[in-house]
């Protein structure tokens, strides 16, 4: 969502005449993007600061920004720890940076706007200039699911979804600009709620069908979707709808019931196996991954355990998996927590190893299958294309670079741990 975020600041900004500068000493302005999910993240944007200390220094009319969630959730605070900062905005003000940067160089001093204001951000944003193979379109912003770690809900306020209209205008001029593939983003894009334009209400799985029929579109993704909501007709669509990529990412967060309820998420590792029961019975061999959460405060060996099992039961082909980082004002930071890090960190790898290994039997069950990729890009190394598998697998192959921002088959030729080289077959 943030890198969605700052392509789009990014094409605000060049629509009021900026231009990308070649590095950040020759930049008037920098600006970072943060998030506040885990502490790390944060710290690092206080090292960063200070590391460009000496550059406000040497030019003092370079214009520092901090947007996102650490500016959400700290506002001004950021100055006191980081003087060097002009302007700090939040998620839903990013719009208005024209407007901050306008009074800033008028001599009105720091600029601070992390408000949720109920406009739409969206009415204030040019067209979306993404030109390639894969882009990210946002459909609904914020979160009120107020998960007990989680600091989502503070920063990006709460759920709202947009227009359908709207988000059908913005695919329709991504495919314009050559987009194949469409990566609809989320909190929680199931519980979807848009607005049709004779006033009805549109459901996350009546705006599948809708964006599938959009031609030119090949490929449809969306992140995150979650085990509450995740309802009958949108594994219905997965039935129907040969556009949506044989992937899902279905975050459980544990498998242990009684960690389940203590972080507020309603539903049991049971819930969770029958929606994916479900959906395989309509799409046999879809690759499911996950994000967990490793050592919620007071989570025992045992439910640790009974995380293990959902992942054997599952048998998932990845996942962001993180120890839990305590994020202050959230119910979760009053739980007390008895274990310790080096067990953390123990179960975190324990489990990191088990999905690795998952992972690499399904890549070597690819072998010798071909593949539809979307081709990003050049590959690292080797002057080699490098294309995604739906199931979100790197391969490197031989091809004309022409092939860059379409699709195409390729047979899968080698398995290595974290990417597949191939050989191109067909080209359409
Ligand atoms: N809305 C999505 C997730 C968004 S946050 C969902 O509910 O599934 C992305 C991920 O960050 C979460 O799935 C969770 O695994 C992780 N996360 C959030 N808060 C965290 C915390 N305090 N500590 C560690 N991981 C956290
Ligand atoms: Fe955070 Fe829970 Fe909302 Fe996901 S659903 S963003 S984990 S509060």
């Amino acid at each position: 969502m943030n890198e969605y975020d700052s392509a789009r600041i990014a094409d605000l900004l060049t629509h009021h005449g900026l231009e990308e500068a070649g590095s950040v000493e020759d930049a008037d302005l920098i600006i970072l993007n943060t998030c506040a999910v885990r502490e790390k993240a944060e710290v690092k944007l206080y090292h960063q600061l200070g590391r460009w200390k000496g550059l406000k220094k040497n030019n003092p009319a370079k214009i520092f920004a901090v947007g996102g969630c650490v500016a959400s959730e700290t506002g001004k605070q950021i100055r006191a720890r980081a003087p060097i900062v002009d302007i700090i905005f939040g998620p839903q003000t990013y719009h208005r940076l024209p407007e901050m940067i306008q009074r800033l160089e008028a001599g009105q001093g720091p600029q601070i706007d992390v408000s949720f204001p109920q406009v739409e951000k969206f009415d204030y944003l040019p067209k979306n200039s993404a030109s390639t193979a894969s882009a990210y379109v946002t459909i609904m912003e914020g979160c009120s699911n107020f998960c007990t770690y989680c600091i989502v809900p503070y920063t990006r306020g709460k759920e709202s979804s947009r227009k359908v209209d709207d988000i059908l205008y913005e695919i329709y001029q991504l495919v314009q600009n050559g987009v194949k593939e469409i990566h609809l983003l989320g909190q929680n894009v199931n519980s979807f709620q848009g607005l049709n334009h004779d006033g009805s209400i549109c459901s996350f799985a009546e705006l599948l069908y809708l964006v599938n029929e959009i031609d030119g579109i090949e490929r449809i993704r969306f992140t995150t979707s979650n085990p509450i909501k995740f309802t009958q007709d949108i594994i219905n669509a997965y039935r129907d709808l040969p556009k949506i990529v044989n992937s899902l990412h279905l975050p459980a967060q544990s498998g242990s019931d009684r960690i389940l309820k203590l972080m507020g998420r309603p539903y049991t590792s049971d819930d969770y196996r029958d929606i994916i029961r479900r959906l395989r019975m309509v799409r046999p061999d879809i690759s499911i991954s996950s994000d967990f959460i490793v050592g919620f405060p007071s989570e025992t060996r045992e439910d640790f355990e009974e995380t293990m099992r959902l992942i054997d039961d599952v048998r998932y082909d990845g996942s962001f998996s993180f120890i839990y980082s305590k994020r202050p004002g959230t119910p979760a930071a009053q739980i007390e927590d008895p274990i310790t890090l080096e067990e953390k960190k123990e179960r975190l790898s324990i489990l990191q190893q088990k999905i690795d290994s998952l992972a690499l039997q399904y890549s070597r069950e690819m072998m010798g299958t071909v593949q539809r990729v979307v081709i990003d890009g050049k590959a690292q190394y080797g002057n080699l294309l490098c294309g995604r598998t739906e199931n979100n697998r790197n391969v490197n192959f031989e091809g004309p670079d022409s092939l860059i921002g379409t699709l195409a088959d390729v047979e899968i030729t080698e398995v290595m741990p974290h990417s597949l080289k191939g050989k191109l077959v067909v080209n359409k």
